[in-house]
């Protein structure tokens, strides 16, 4: 069946209402578009979990700190919606930047601490603008739960921290991070990657995967992160914001392997900027 396509919030509500009414609870998956399996998998967790699922697409102004990301983010929105379709999603929210931000806008969402790293402090700005749309998205739908990829591992616990703090009355779920073949991992920005871009951006992933086993055996981080940081520049990528071992739960930085923690990756290749991240094993 195709999704009802709704561009309101009252039309949402009235929807989602309508849902409930007739006995569904609701899943939401929030995105900004340009659909690939890293976001079905999201709607296929909601789908298993029971939910009536709701997808909102909207490329959100405020979270981007660089105009020309902005200008250049895909939009494919009939792609997006036969997407969808496939997987039986009942809603696509997708609102007008009006509809967001009328006019005389004035409120920031701005988490504290988890914010002050990564891409926080590379992008600034970028989360008071994410936890703003998505405390909106979160409070116009008002689902049981919500889906987000760890594939943004610190937007998920921002988001985490910041449901908690506001008493927002939705569980908020995380999703492992889908990859291509040969372990990229998939983003919407993939897209703009040249040829060769493509075939470079898997250093990313080997050099997460090469700093985790040899952290897990018990090597030092700094040296291998040091080694790590000098092989992805060696393998096209002109620049990185940070590649650093942090503690998974409060993303304190780890000189050392001492409780659960992840590695945390951010490089620009032909002008894109990738993120990746990935569990580091304490034995
Ligand atoms: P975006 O459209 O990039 O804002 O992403 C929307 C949601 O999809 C976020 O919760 C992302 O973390 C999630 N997501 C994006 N890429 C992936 C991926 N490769 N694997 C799992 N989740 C993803």
């Amino acid at each position: 069946m195709s999704p009802t396509i709704i561009r309101n919030v009252a039309g949402l509500r009235a929807h989602v209402a309508q849902l409930r009414a007739s006995g569904k609870t609701i899943g939401m998956v929030p995105t900004m578009g340009a659909l690939h399996q890293g976001h079905l998998s999201l709607v296929r967790a909601a789908k298993a979990d029971g939910h009536a699922v709701v997808v909102s697409i909207f490329v959100n102004p405020t979270q981007f700190n660089d105009p020309k990301d902005l200008e250049k983010y895909p939009r494919t929105e009939d792609a997006d919606i036969a997407l969808l379709q496939t997987l039986d999603t009942e809603v696509v929210y997708a609102p007008n930047a009006r509809e967001m931000y009328a006019e005389g806008f004035a409120t920031n969402v701005h988490i504290e601490g988890i914010t002050d790293s990564l891409c926080g402090v590379a992008r600034p700005g970028h989360f008071d603008g994410v936890a703003t749309v998505v405390s909106k998205l979160l409070l116009q739908c008002l689902p049981d739960q919500a889906y987000f990829g760890e594939k943004d591992f610190q937007q998920l616990a921002v988001i985490k921290r910041m449901v908690a703090d506001l008493n927002i009355p939705v569980n908020i779920a995380g999703c492992p991070i889908m990859r291509e073949a040969d372990g990229l991992a998939m983003s919407s920005r993939n897209v703009r990657l040249s040829q060769e871009g493509r075939k470079n951006a898997v250093a990313l992933i080997t050099a997460l995967k090469r700093a985790a086993q040899a952290i897990e055996a018990g090597e030092n981080p700094h040296n291998l992160i040091q080694e790590e940081i000098a092989n992805i520049l060696k393998s096209g990528f002109d620049k990185l914001d940070y590649f650093e071992l942090r503690a998974s739960d409060n993303l304190e930085l780890l000189k050392q392997l001492d409780r659960p923690a992840r590695l945390f990756v951010a490089a620009f290749i032909d002008d894109v900027r990738l993120i990746d991240n990935m569990e580091v094993r304490a034995s």
